[in-house]
């Protein structure tokens, strides 16, 4: 049985004084909410304040990038370890990195073997965008994200993997996935997830979707046996939806 995984998204938003109050509420919101891993995915400006908010709550904190260097001349760059210091996970090629920031799975890879060797574990984002899924390539693109992100990786490097369906076109778009098309890419990353690793990295692999998920259709999302939980951005700055979306039966 894979326990339910819900991230919040930030991206770049919120001051320490708006973060603050933020989790005044969103502390009393979740009250009650059980059978789920919570995580809030803040910039690496809140990582510290909020991991102090979060002390004894079972909230995870996750940093949004690092680099995948130890350390040097990089200005402004962050290294694992340095974002070990707050965060307990973070995100990795998520596609606004890989649009933004040229992010190509080679350098998600790298980020990935960086984070893990320093005791973080990884939101491991990947999905097609609208052209790849008109020309039929969703799960060609899918596959060779999840091959090459994963690349080196050990069967026991898996327990500290989360790998989160973000198809781009669905995010920040309010066009979601339906349950449907979302849970076809799910199941297929499972498949391919065995003879890459093996049946039980496949079966206990969690696999989050992320793209406009809102408190008023993350149920359905939530219902498919291959989606373990999700990743909202846009609807997780507002804490009593978040809340919502993690409730969501
Ligand atoms: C995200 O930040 O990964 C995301 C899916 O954003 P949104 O929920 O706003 O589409």
């Amino acid at each position: 049985m894979r326990k339910r995984f819900i991230a919040g998204n930030w991206k770049m938003h919120k001051t320490k004084e708006e973060s603050l109050a933020y989790m005044q509420e969103f502390r009393q919101y979740i009250q009650g909410a059980k059978d789920v891993d919570i995580v809030l995915a803040v910039p690496f400006t809140l990582l510290e304040t909020i991991k102090k908010e979060i002390e004894n709550t079972g909230i995870g904190v996750a940093a949004q990038n690092i680099f995948y260097e130890e350390q040097g001349a990089f200005t402004g760059e962050v290294s694992a370890a340095m974002a070990k210091d707050f965060a307990d996970y973070v995100i990795i090629g998520h596609s606004e990195r890989r649009k933004y920031f040229n992010e190509t799975n080679e350098i998600v890879n790298k980020k990935i073997k960086a984070a893990i060797g320093k005791g973080l574990k990884v939101i491991f984002c990947l999905g097609e965008t609208q052209d790849e899924r008109n020309q039929g390539k969703t799960k060609q693109v899918a596959e060779t994200q999840l091959r090459e992100g994963l690349a080196g990786l050990t069967i026991d490097n898996m327990k500290s993997i989360i790998i989160a369906y973000e198809p781009v076109w669905a995010i920040g778009t309010g066009n979601t996935a339906t349950p449907e098309q979302a849970e076809e890419v799910h199941a297929f990353l499972r498949e391919i997830l065995k003879p890459v690793f093996n049946d039980q990295v496949a079966q206990e692999t969690r696999i989050i979707y992320g793209g406009s998920v809102n408190p008023e259709n993350a149920s359905a999302i939530l219902q498919k046996e291959n989606i373990d939980g999700c990743l909202p951005g846009g609807a997780s700055l507002d804490p009593q939806k978040l809340a919502n979306i993690i409730k969501s039966q």
